[in-house]
């Protein structure tokens, strides 16, 4: 059996998950009629202390949604290098909004207010004019990297003096909450819109909610119509969402401990050259000379474990549902006898 560390996208639904998508009370949403959609929506909003959700397909689209509807074209957006954003929505900021990206590099993808404020553009007619901030809570290339909860306030404050949207990427919130032991009512109100990821570590299969201000999520519901993103009887995947929303967030924990327990194992091995600090579920492992990422994932393949390229000497694997205490020991011992 494949042990299948390349993400935590890969989870199936749990027989327990699956009963409950299958009784679901179901109706078209894009009437507004789907009972089970309009409950996670709900759910979310009150999780978070916002005014309202808006269940769509993926992350990608309420991150490109959110960015939409809160920009106009020449607008320019900050955010880290690393950004989901910016690396892996395809250019959509670009081809949906219209507006240019200013890069910051903070250590490891935690910005902070003097950072940010330095890429903020003063009013002229050369410049684009800076319209958005967004951060990713946990940093996916950062390697699971947490914001304190304080940056994300002097960051807001930030926003606030400047007039900037504020937006939140996260998909992997949960494990953030988890790891650094915070209650997600706060962070409603410190962003102008957030995008959490249902299909990620919470292991529903499909699903992301925007969440944000009753006007803002009204005309993303616009915006999501155009995207393609309407559908139809997705209360089946909404039940999904309800069901990691209420059973699946507590167990991330355990993730982030059989995330440690790799990273430890991986600090030992002759091939590894550093293993970035596990804060979550993510390990980045920077190979020592002269091992490649595309060869070490090939080897490691043959013993029947997946992890996936990550930048010219990096490796990343990420732990889940459906990697239990007995796959932890048997990928550790490939690692350890990998070379
Ligand atoms: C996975 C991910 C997303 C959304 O990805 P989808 O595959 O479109 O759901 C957004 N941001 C980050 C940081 C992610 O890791």
């Amino acid at each position: 059996m494949t042990i299948d560390l390349r993400s935590d996208t890969v989870t199936k639904p749990t027989q327990a998950m699956q009963k409950v998508m299958w009784s679901a009370e179901v109706g078209d949403d894009v009437f507004g009629e789907d009972p089970t959609v309009n409950r996670l929506e709900k759910l979310a909003a009150e999780m978070f202390g916002t005014e309202a959700g808006l269940f769509c397909p993926s992350g990608t689209m309420t991150n490109q949604i959110a960015i939409r509807v809160q920009t106009q074209p020449q607008d320019e957006i900050i955010c880290d290098w690393r950004s989901h954003i910016y690396n892996y929505e395809g250019g959509g900021i670009a081809a949906n909004s219209l507006c240019s990206v200013k890069l910051v590099d903070a250590p490891r993808g935690i910005m902070t207010s003097e950072l940010v404020e330095d890429h903020v553009r003063a009013e002229d007619i050369h410049h684009p004019s800076t319209r958005l901030v967004a951060v990713e809570n946990t940093v996916n290339k950062g390697g699971g990297s947490c914001y304190p909860l304080e940056e994300l306030q002097a960051l807001r404050s930030l926003c606030d003096a400047h007039k900037l949207v504020y937006h939140l990427d996260g998909a992997r919130l949960f494990n953030a909450l988890v790891a650094k032991q915070q209650s997600p009512e706060i962070y409603g109100p410190l962003f102008d819109t957030i995008s959490i990821c249902l299909s990620k570590g919470l292991g529903a299969p499909v699903g992301s909610v925007l969440l944000g201000a009753q006007d803002t999520i009204t005309r993303a519901r616009r915006v999501r119509k155009v995207f393609g993103g309407g559908m139809r009887q997705a209360g089946y995947l909404a039940a999904a969402g309800i069901y990691a929303l209420e059973n699946h967030m507590d167990r991330l924990d355990e993730d982030h401990q059989r995330a440690r327990a790799l990273g430890n194992t991986l600090e030992e091995c002759s091939w590894v050259h550093e293993v970035l600090a596990v804060d979550t579920n993510i390990v980045i492992a920077i190979l020592e000379d002269p091992h490649t990422p595309t060869q070490a994932l090939e080897d490691l393949k043959k013993k029947g474990i997946l992890g996936v390229p990550f930048g010219k000497k990096e490796i990343r694997f990420v732990t889940h549902l459906d990697f239990s205490d007995e796959d932890l020991r048997k990928t550790q011992k490939a690692l350890v006898e990998l070379y």
